[in-house]
């Protein structure tokens, strides 16, 4: 299916309650602007249904309708929320309205970069791995797990977009998904899900994540062939899953194994399911935590700024499990810990002022950024 572009907002446009900024991109059912809600004065993304896609096929609208509410029912920091969605009757249109994410898609960020220090691409997969743990718990698999659903924000927090042909054992509605192209993306799909999309479960999602995983690490897809049947004929051959040495001898052998585990053909012998995954990556020493860039200021009569070695000298003397890695530049303290909560927080703060208090430096903490990423 091939629906053209439809220009439905102009900048400037008013539509709900928001006001239309521009057009973010076109998607295959519809087209995503970003929108500024008038009263909150706050940013989003509004997803429209393409009018034409609309009407040619009542299971668009049920898709569109569903992608809304899994995304509703699953808040997750690596999940891009859903505020809103409805029909717009004057306008004859459906709407979403979601978390606006200011970034571009790991596609674009591969076609930049060529490829990805393996611990980096560990650090958005691992992300990836806890948003769809957190679909799991509610039964659902995405079942698109590809770059190009998977956006990056400049802090480095990892957002999965597109719950469209997610399949939901808690949400029923009439969609007749053995219709529907739930075929997922061919160099991304696992086997079972190439043969029957209808029967997929979690470890499909992990075989795909395990081709991006592949993929961010090796600068190549693990089969290339001319055109998705060939592609697809190697996915489904009982050839094991190219290794990823072969591409990139740098990468350590337990972590090229835990790539192959995501990706074996037959889904029995593959890693379970996200949190298996998580427990994996922990096995091989990657935590996901939570990053606090501190920035602090020193007191005007400080008399000499403290040294990284006499930082971290202090830091020894913290008890092992809250002994943080530590990087330290002349105003900048980077602590990579869990921050999980706003007390947490504030106790990034206090902790900051205290190890500064330590050396007999008075700091003030100017400023304080959030990031995810992984501790080793
Ligand atoms: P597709 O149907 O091709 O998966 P989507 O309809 O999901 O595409 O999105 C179309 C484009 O809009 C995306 O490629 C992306 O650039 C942009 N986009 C989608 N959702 C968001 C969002 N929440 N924040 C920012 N940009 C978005
Ligand atoms: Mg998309």
């Amino acid at each position: 299916m091939n629906f053209g572009k439809e220009e439905i907002f102009r900048a400037g446009d008013k539509f709900r309650g928001y006001t239309i900024e521009r057009l973010l991109g076109n998607g295959s059912l519809g087209a995503v602007y970003l929108v500024r809600h008038e009263l909150l004065d706050a940013v989003y993304a509004m997803k429209i249904l393409f009018p034409s896609v609309a009407k040619e096929n009542d299971s668009y609208v049920k898709r569109f309708l569903r992608e809304a509410k899994i995304a509703t029912r699953i808040r997750h920091p690596n999940l891009v929320a859903v505020h809103d969605c409805g029909f717009d009757t004057e306008r004859g249109l459906y709407y979403l309205v979601m978390d606006y994410v200011n970034g571009g898609d790991l596609r674009q960020a591969l076609a930049f970069a060529g490829r990805f220090e393996p611990d980096r691409a560990v650090e958005v997969v691992m992300q990836v791995a806890s948003a769809l743990e957190a679909a799991q718990k509610l039964g659902v698999v995405h079942r698109d797990i590809k770059p190009e659903n998977i956006m990056i924000q400049p802090d480095g927090v990892v957002k999965l977009v597109d719950l469209g042909i997610a399949k939901s054992a808690v949400i029923k509605d009439s969609l007749n998904t053995s219709t529907e192209s739930v075929f997922g993306t061919p160099a991304y799909v696992a086997p079972e899900q190439a043969i029957d999309a209808a029967q997929v479960d979690a470890r499909a999602d992990i075989y795909s994540l395990g081709v991006v995983l592949f993929e961010m690490i090796a600068g190549c897809q693990p089969f290339q062939g001319p055109n998705a049947p060939q592609i697809l004929a190697q996915t489904l051959s009982d050839d094991p899953f190219p290794d990823i040495r072969d591409f990139n001898p740098e990468v350590k052998p337990l972590l090229a194994v835990l790539i192959r585990r995501m990706c074996v053909k037959e889904k029995e012998r593959r890693i379970a399911g996200p949190a298996a995954l998580l427990e994996e990556f922990g096995k091989l020493g990657y935590k996901l935590a939570s990053i606090a860039s501190v920035r602090v200021q020193y007191a005007q009569d400080a008399e000499s700024a403290p040294t990284h070695r006499s930082v971290k000298a202090v830091l020894d003397r913290l008890p092992k499990n809250r002994r943080d890695t530590l990087s330290f530049d002349t105003e900048d303290v980077e602590i990579k810990r869990f921050v999980d909560s706003l007390k947490r927080r504030k106790f990034i703060r206090k902790f900051c002022v205290g190890l500064f208090a330590a050396l007999g430096v008075a700091v003030t903490v100017v400023s304080m950024v959030l990031t995810m990423g992984i501790v080793r």
